[in-house]
C-alpha cells in the first residue's frame, strides 16, 4: 500500500488516499470540536508584523475539520476570517480574465466534456492563425489584457507547435490601444521539455484542474485516451516546475467526487508542491459541472449546493492565503458575489467557451465546452464589481517584472501591496475606462481611482500613480507599472 509523504514526486504517495480517508476520519471527529475549531481559526488569522502581515496557512487536516464543522457561530467566523484573509493580502482588487478556445479536437474520453472522443454531435473546429488573431482583436477591443488558452487533447490536430505558433500570435497583436500582456495556459498534461517551451513562450500560469483526486473515480471518468493515465495526470505540476514554469494553478471539477474528499487532496497537492519546490500554487479553480452538448450535471451524484460552496471557497482562502483563487461564468452572479466576499481574487467576464466564440454575433452554442451562466457583457461585470467595491484590476506586472513563483509570495508578505499592486490596479483600470468603458461605468470608475489612490500610502508612489492616470487620460501612452 503506498505511504504517505508530501516529499514523494509518486502521485499515489503525496495524494495518498490511505491520509485522506484518515484525514475524514479525523474531521468527522473533531467537527463539533468548539475549542479544537477556535484554535485552528487562531492559527489562520492574520497576524500583524513590522512590515505588514502574515497568515500561517492549515495543513489538510486541519483545514478539513473547518470544512466539516456544522456549528453556526463557528462557521461565521471562520467567514469573518476568509474575508480578513482576502483583504489583507488581495485587498479589494480582482483580477479579470478570459478564456480563449483554440480547439475542441480532443481524443479522450472524459465522461463529463463535451469535447470527449466519442461525442458527433459537436463540430470539430481549431482556429487557424487569422482566427486566433481576429478572436484576440474582438477580446482586445472589449478591454481584455489577460487571457486563458483552453484546448482539447489531440497530438495530431493540436500538437504543442500549434499551442505555441497560438501564443506568439496572441502576444503579437496591438489592436488600437489594445494589448494581451499575460497568457495563461489550460492544456493537457504534457512532457517536462514541451513546459519548458511554454516557459520560452512565455506564459504566465500553466493551469491544469486535476478533474478528482480519488484515483478509483478519475479512471472511470477517464475510460479512454492519455488523461487516463492518473499518476502522468497528477504528477504535471511536478514536470512543469521541472521545466521551468513557477506559476502553476490547481483545480478540481467539483461534482464528480465527495467534495471533502476532493479538498484534503487539493490541500495535500499544495502542500506537495511547497515540499518539494518551496512554492505553493499561484492559483486554485473552483469549477463546478455544469450542462453541455451531450452531458448533464445530474448524472453526476456529487454535485454540491451553493451553500457548500461558499464554504468551500472560505475554507480554500483560509488554508492557502497565499494562493489566488479563480472563480469562471460556470456561476451565477449571485453566487459569485458570495465568493467574491469569502475570498475569490480571480474572476472571468465576457466569456465565450466556444472556439471562435468572441468574433460571432450571436453566442454560439454548438461548440461550446459548457453552459457559460453569468452572461453578461465585461463592462456589466467591470460596473458590476466597482458597485460592489471591488477594483477590476487588469494588472499583468508581476510575472512581467519576474515576480513570480516564490517572489510573488515575498511581495505578499512584505507588506508592498499597497504600494504596488494597488496603482497597478487603478493605472490598468484607467486604461480600460478611458479605452473601452461605457459612459456609465467610466463615470464609476474614475470616482473609485480617486477615492482609491488616496489609499496608497507611499507619497512618491501615489504622485506616479496620478501623473500616469493624468498621461492615460491625455495621451496614447499605456502600460506603466510598478
Ligand atoms: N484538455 C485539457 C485538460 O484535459 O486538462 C484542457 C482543459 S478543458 C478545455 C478545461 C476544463 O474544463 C477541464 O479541465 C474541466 O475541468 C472543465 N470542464 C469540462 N467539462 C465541463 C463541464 N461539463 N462543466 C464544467 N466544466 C467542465
Amino acid at each position: 500500500m503506498p505511504k504517505y509523504d508530501p516529499k514523494s514526486l509518486k502521485a499515489e504517495e503525496f495524494i495518498n488516499h490511505e491520509e485522506i480517508l484518515a484525514t475524514l476520519k479525523y474531521a468527522d471527529a473533531h467537527k463539533n470540536d468548539a475549542a479544537l475549531i477556535d484554535e485552528i481559526l487562531e492559527k489562520a488569522r492574520p497576524q500583524k508584523t513590522a512590515t505588514g502581515c502574515v497568515c500561517r496557512g492549515l495543513t489538510h487536516r486541519e483545514a478539513s475539520v473547518l470544512l466539516a464543522c456544522e456549528l453556526p457561530d463557528k462557521i461565521k467566523k471562520m467567514y469573518d476570517i476568509a474575508e480578513e484573509i482576502k483583504l489583507a493580502f488581495y485587498g479589494n482588487r480582482i483580477v479579470i480574465f478570459a478564456p480563449l478556445y483554440l480547439s475542441n479536437y480532443c481524443v479522450n474520453g472524459c465522461l463529463y466534456c463535451p469535447y470527449h472522443l466519442k461525442n458527433k454531435t459537436i463540430p470539430r473546429k481549431k482556429l487557424t492563425q487569422e482566427e486566433v488573431r481576429a478572436e484576440v482583436i474582438a477580446l482586445q477591443d472589449m478591454g481584455h489584457k489577460r487571457l486563458a488558452i483552453e484546448a482539447g487533447e489531440d497530438p495530431v490536430n493540436n500538437p504543442i507547435e500549434y499551442i505555441l505558433e497560438c501564443i506568439k500570435t496572441i502576444y503579437s497583436v496591438h489592436h488600437k490601444n489594445g494589448d494581451i500582456r499575460r497568457v495563461n495556459v489550460n492544456i493537457a498534461a504534457t512532457t517536462v521539455e514541451n513546459y519548458r517551451k511554454l516557459k520560452e513562450a512565455g506564459i504566465g500560469t500553466y493551469i491544469l484542474f486535476q478533474e478528482t483526486y480519488h484515483k478509483e473515480s478519475y479512471e472511470r471518468l477517464h475510460p479512454t485516451g492519455p488523461k487516463h493515465n492518473y499518476a502522468y495526470h497528477t504528477e504535471a505540476m511536478d514536470r512543469a516546475m521541472e521545466g521551468g514554469i513557477d506559476d502553476v494553478g490547481l483545480g478540481v471539477l467539483f461534482g464528480l467526487e465527495l467534495y471533502r474528499y476532493e479538498f484534503a487532496g487539493l490541500l495535500m497537492h499544495a502542500e506537495h508542491l511547497e515540499a518539494v519546490h518551496g512554492v505553493g500554487p499561484h492559483t486554485i479553480s473552483v469549477p463546478r459541472v455544469k450542462r453541455a452538448d451531450d452531458i448533464d450535471p445530474d448524472e453526476f451524484d456529487n454535485g454540491i449546493s451553493d451553500e457548500i460552496f461558499e464554504k468551500l471557497t472560505a475554507c480554500i482562502r483560509i488554508a492557502v492565503p497565499y494562493t489566488g483563487m479563480i472563480v469562471s461564468t460556470r456561476e451565477t452572479e449571485q453566487v459569485r458575489r458570495e465568493m467574491l466576499r469569502l475570498g475569490i481574487s480571480q474572476v472571468s467576464g465576457g466569456s465565450r467557451t466556444s472556439v471562435g466564440g468572441y468574433t460571432t454575433e450571436e453566442r454560439p452554442h454548438d461548440t461550446e465546452q459548457f453552459d457559460v451562466s453569468d452572461q453578461r457583457s465585461l463592462d456589466e461585470v467591470v460596473r458590476w464589481l466597482m458597485e460592489n467595491g471591488h477594483i477590476p484590476s487588469f494588472c499583468t506586472a508581476c510575472y512581467r517584472e519576474g515576480r513570480t513563483g516564490d517572489r510573488f509570495m515575498s511581495l505578499c508578505k512584505s507588506g508592498q501591496i499597497l504600494n504596488c499592486c494597488h496603482p497597478n490596479a487603478l493605472m490598468t483600470l484607467a486604461e480600460y475606462l478611458v479605452d473601452y468603458a461605457e459612459p456609465e461605468t467610466k463615470k464609476i470608475g474614475f470616482k473609485m481611482i480617486e477615492e482609491e489612490l488616496a489609499k496608497i500610502p507611499n507619497e512618491k508612489v501615489r504622485t506616479i500613480a496620478r501623473e500616469n492616470i493624468e498621461a492615460i487620460k491625455s495621451s496614447n501612452r499605456r502600460d506603466f507599472r510598478f
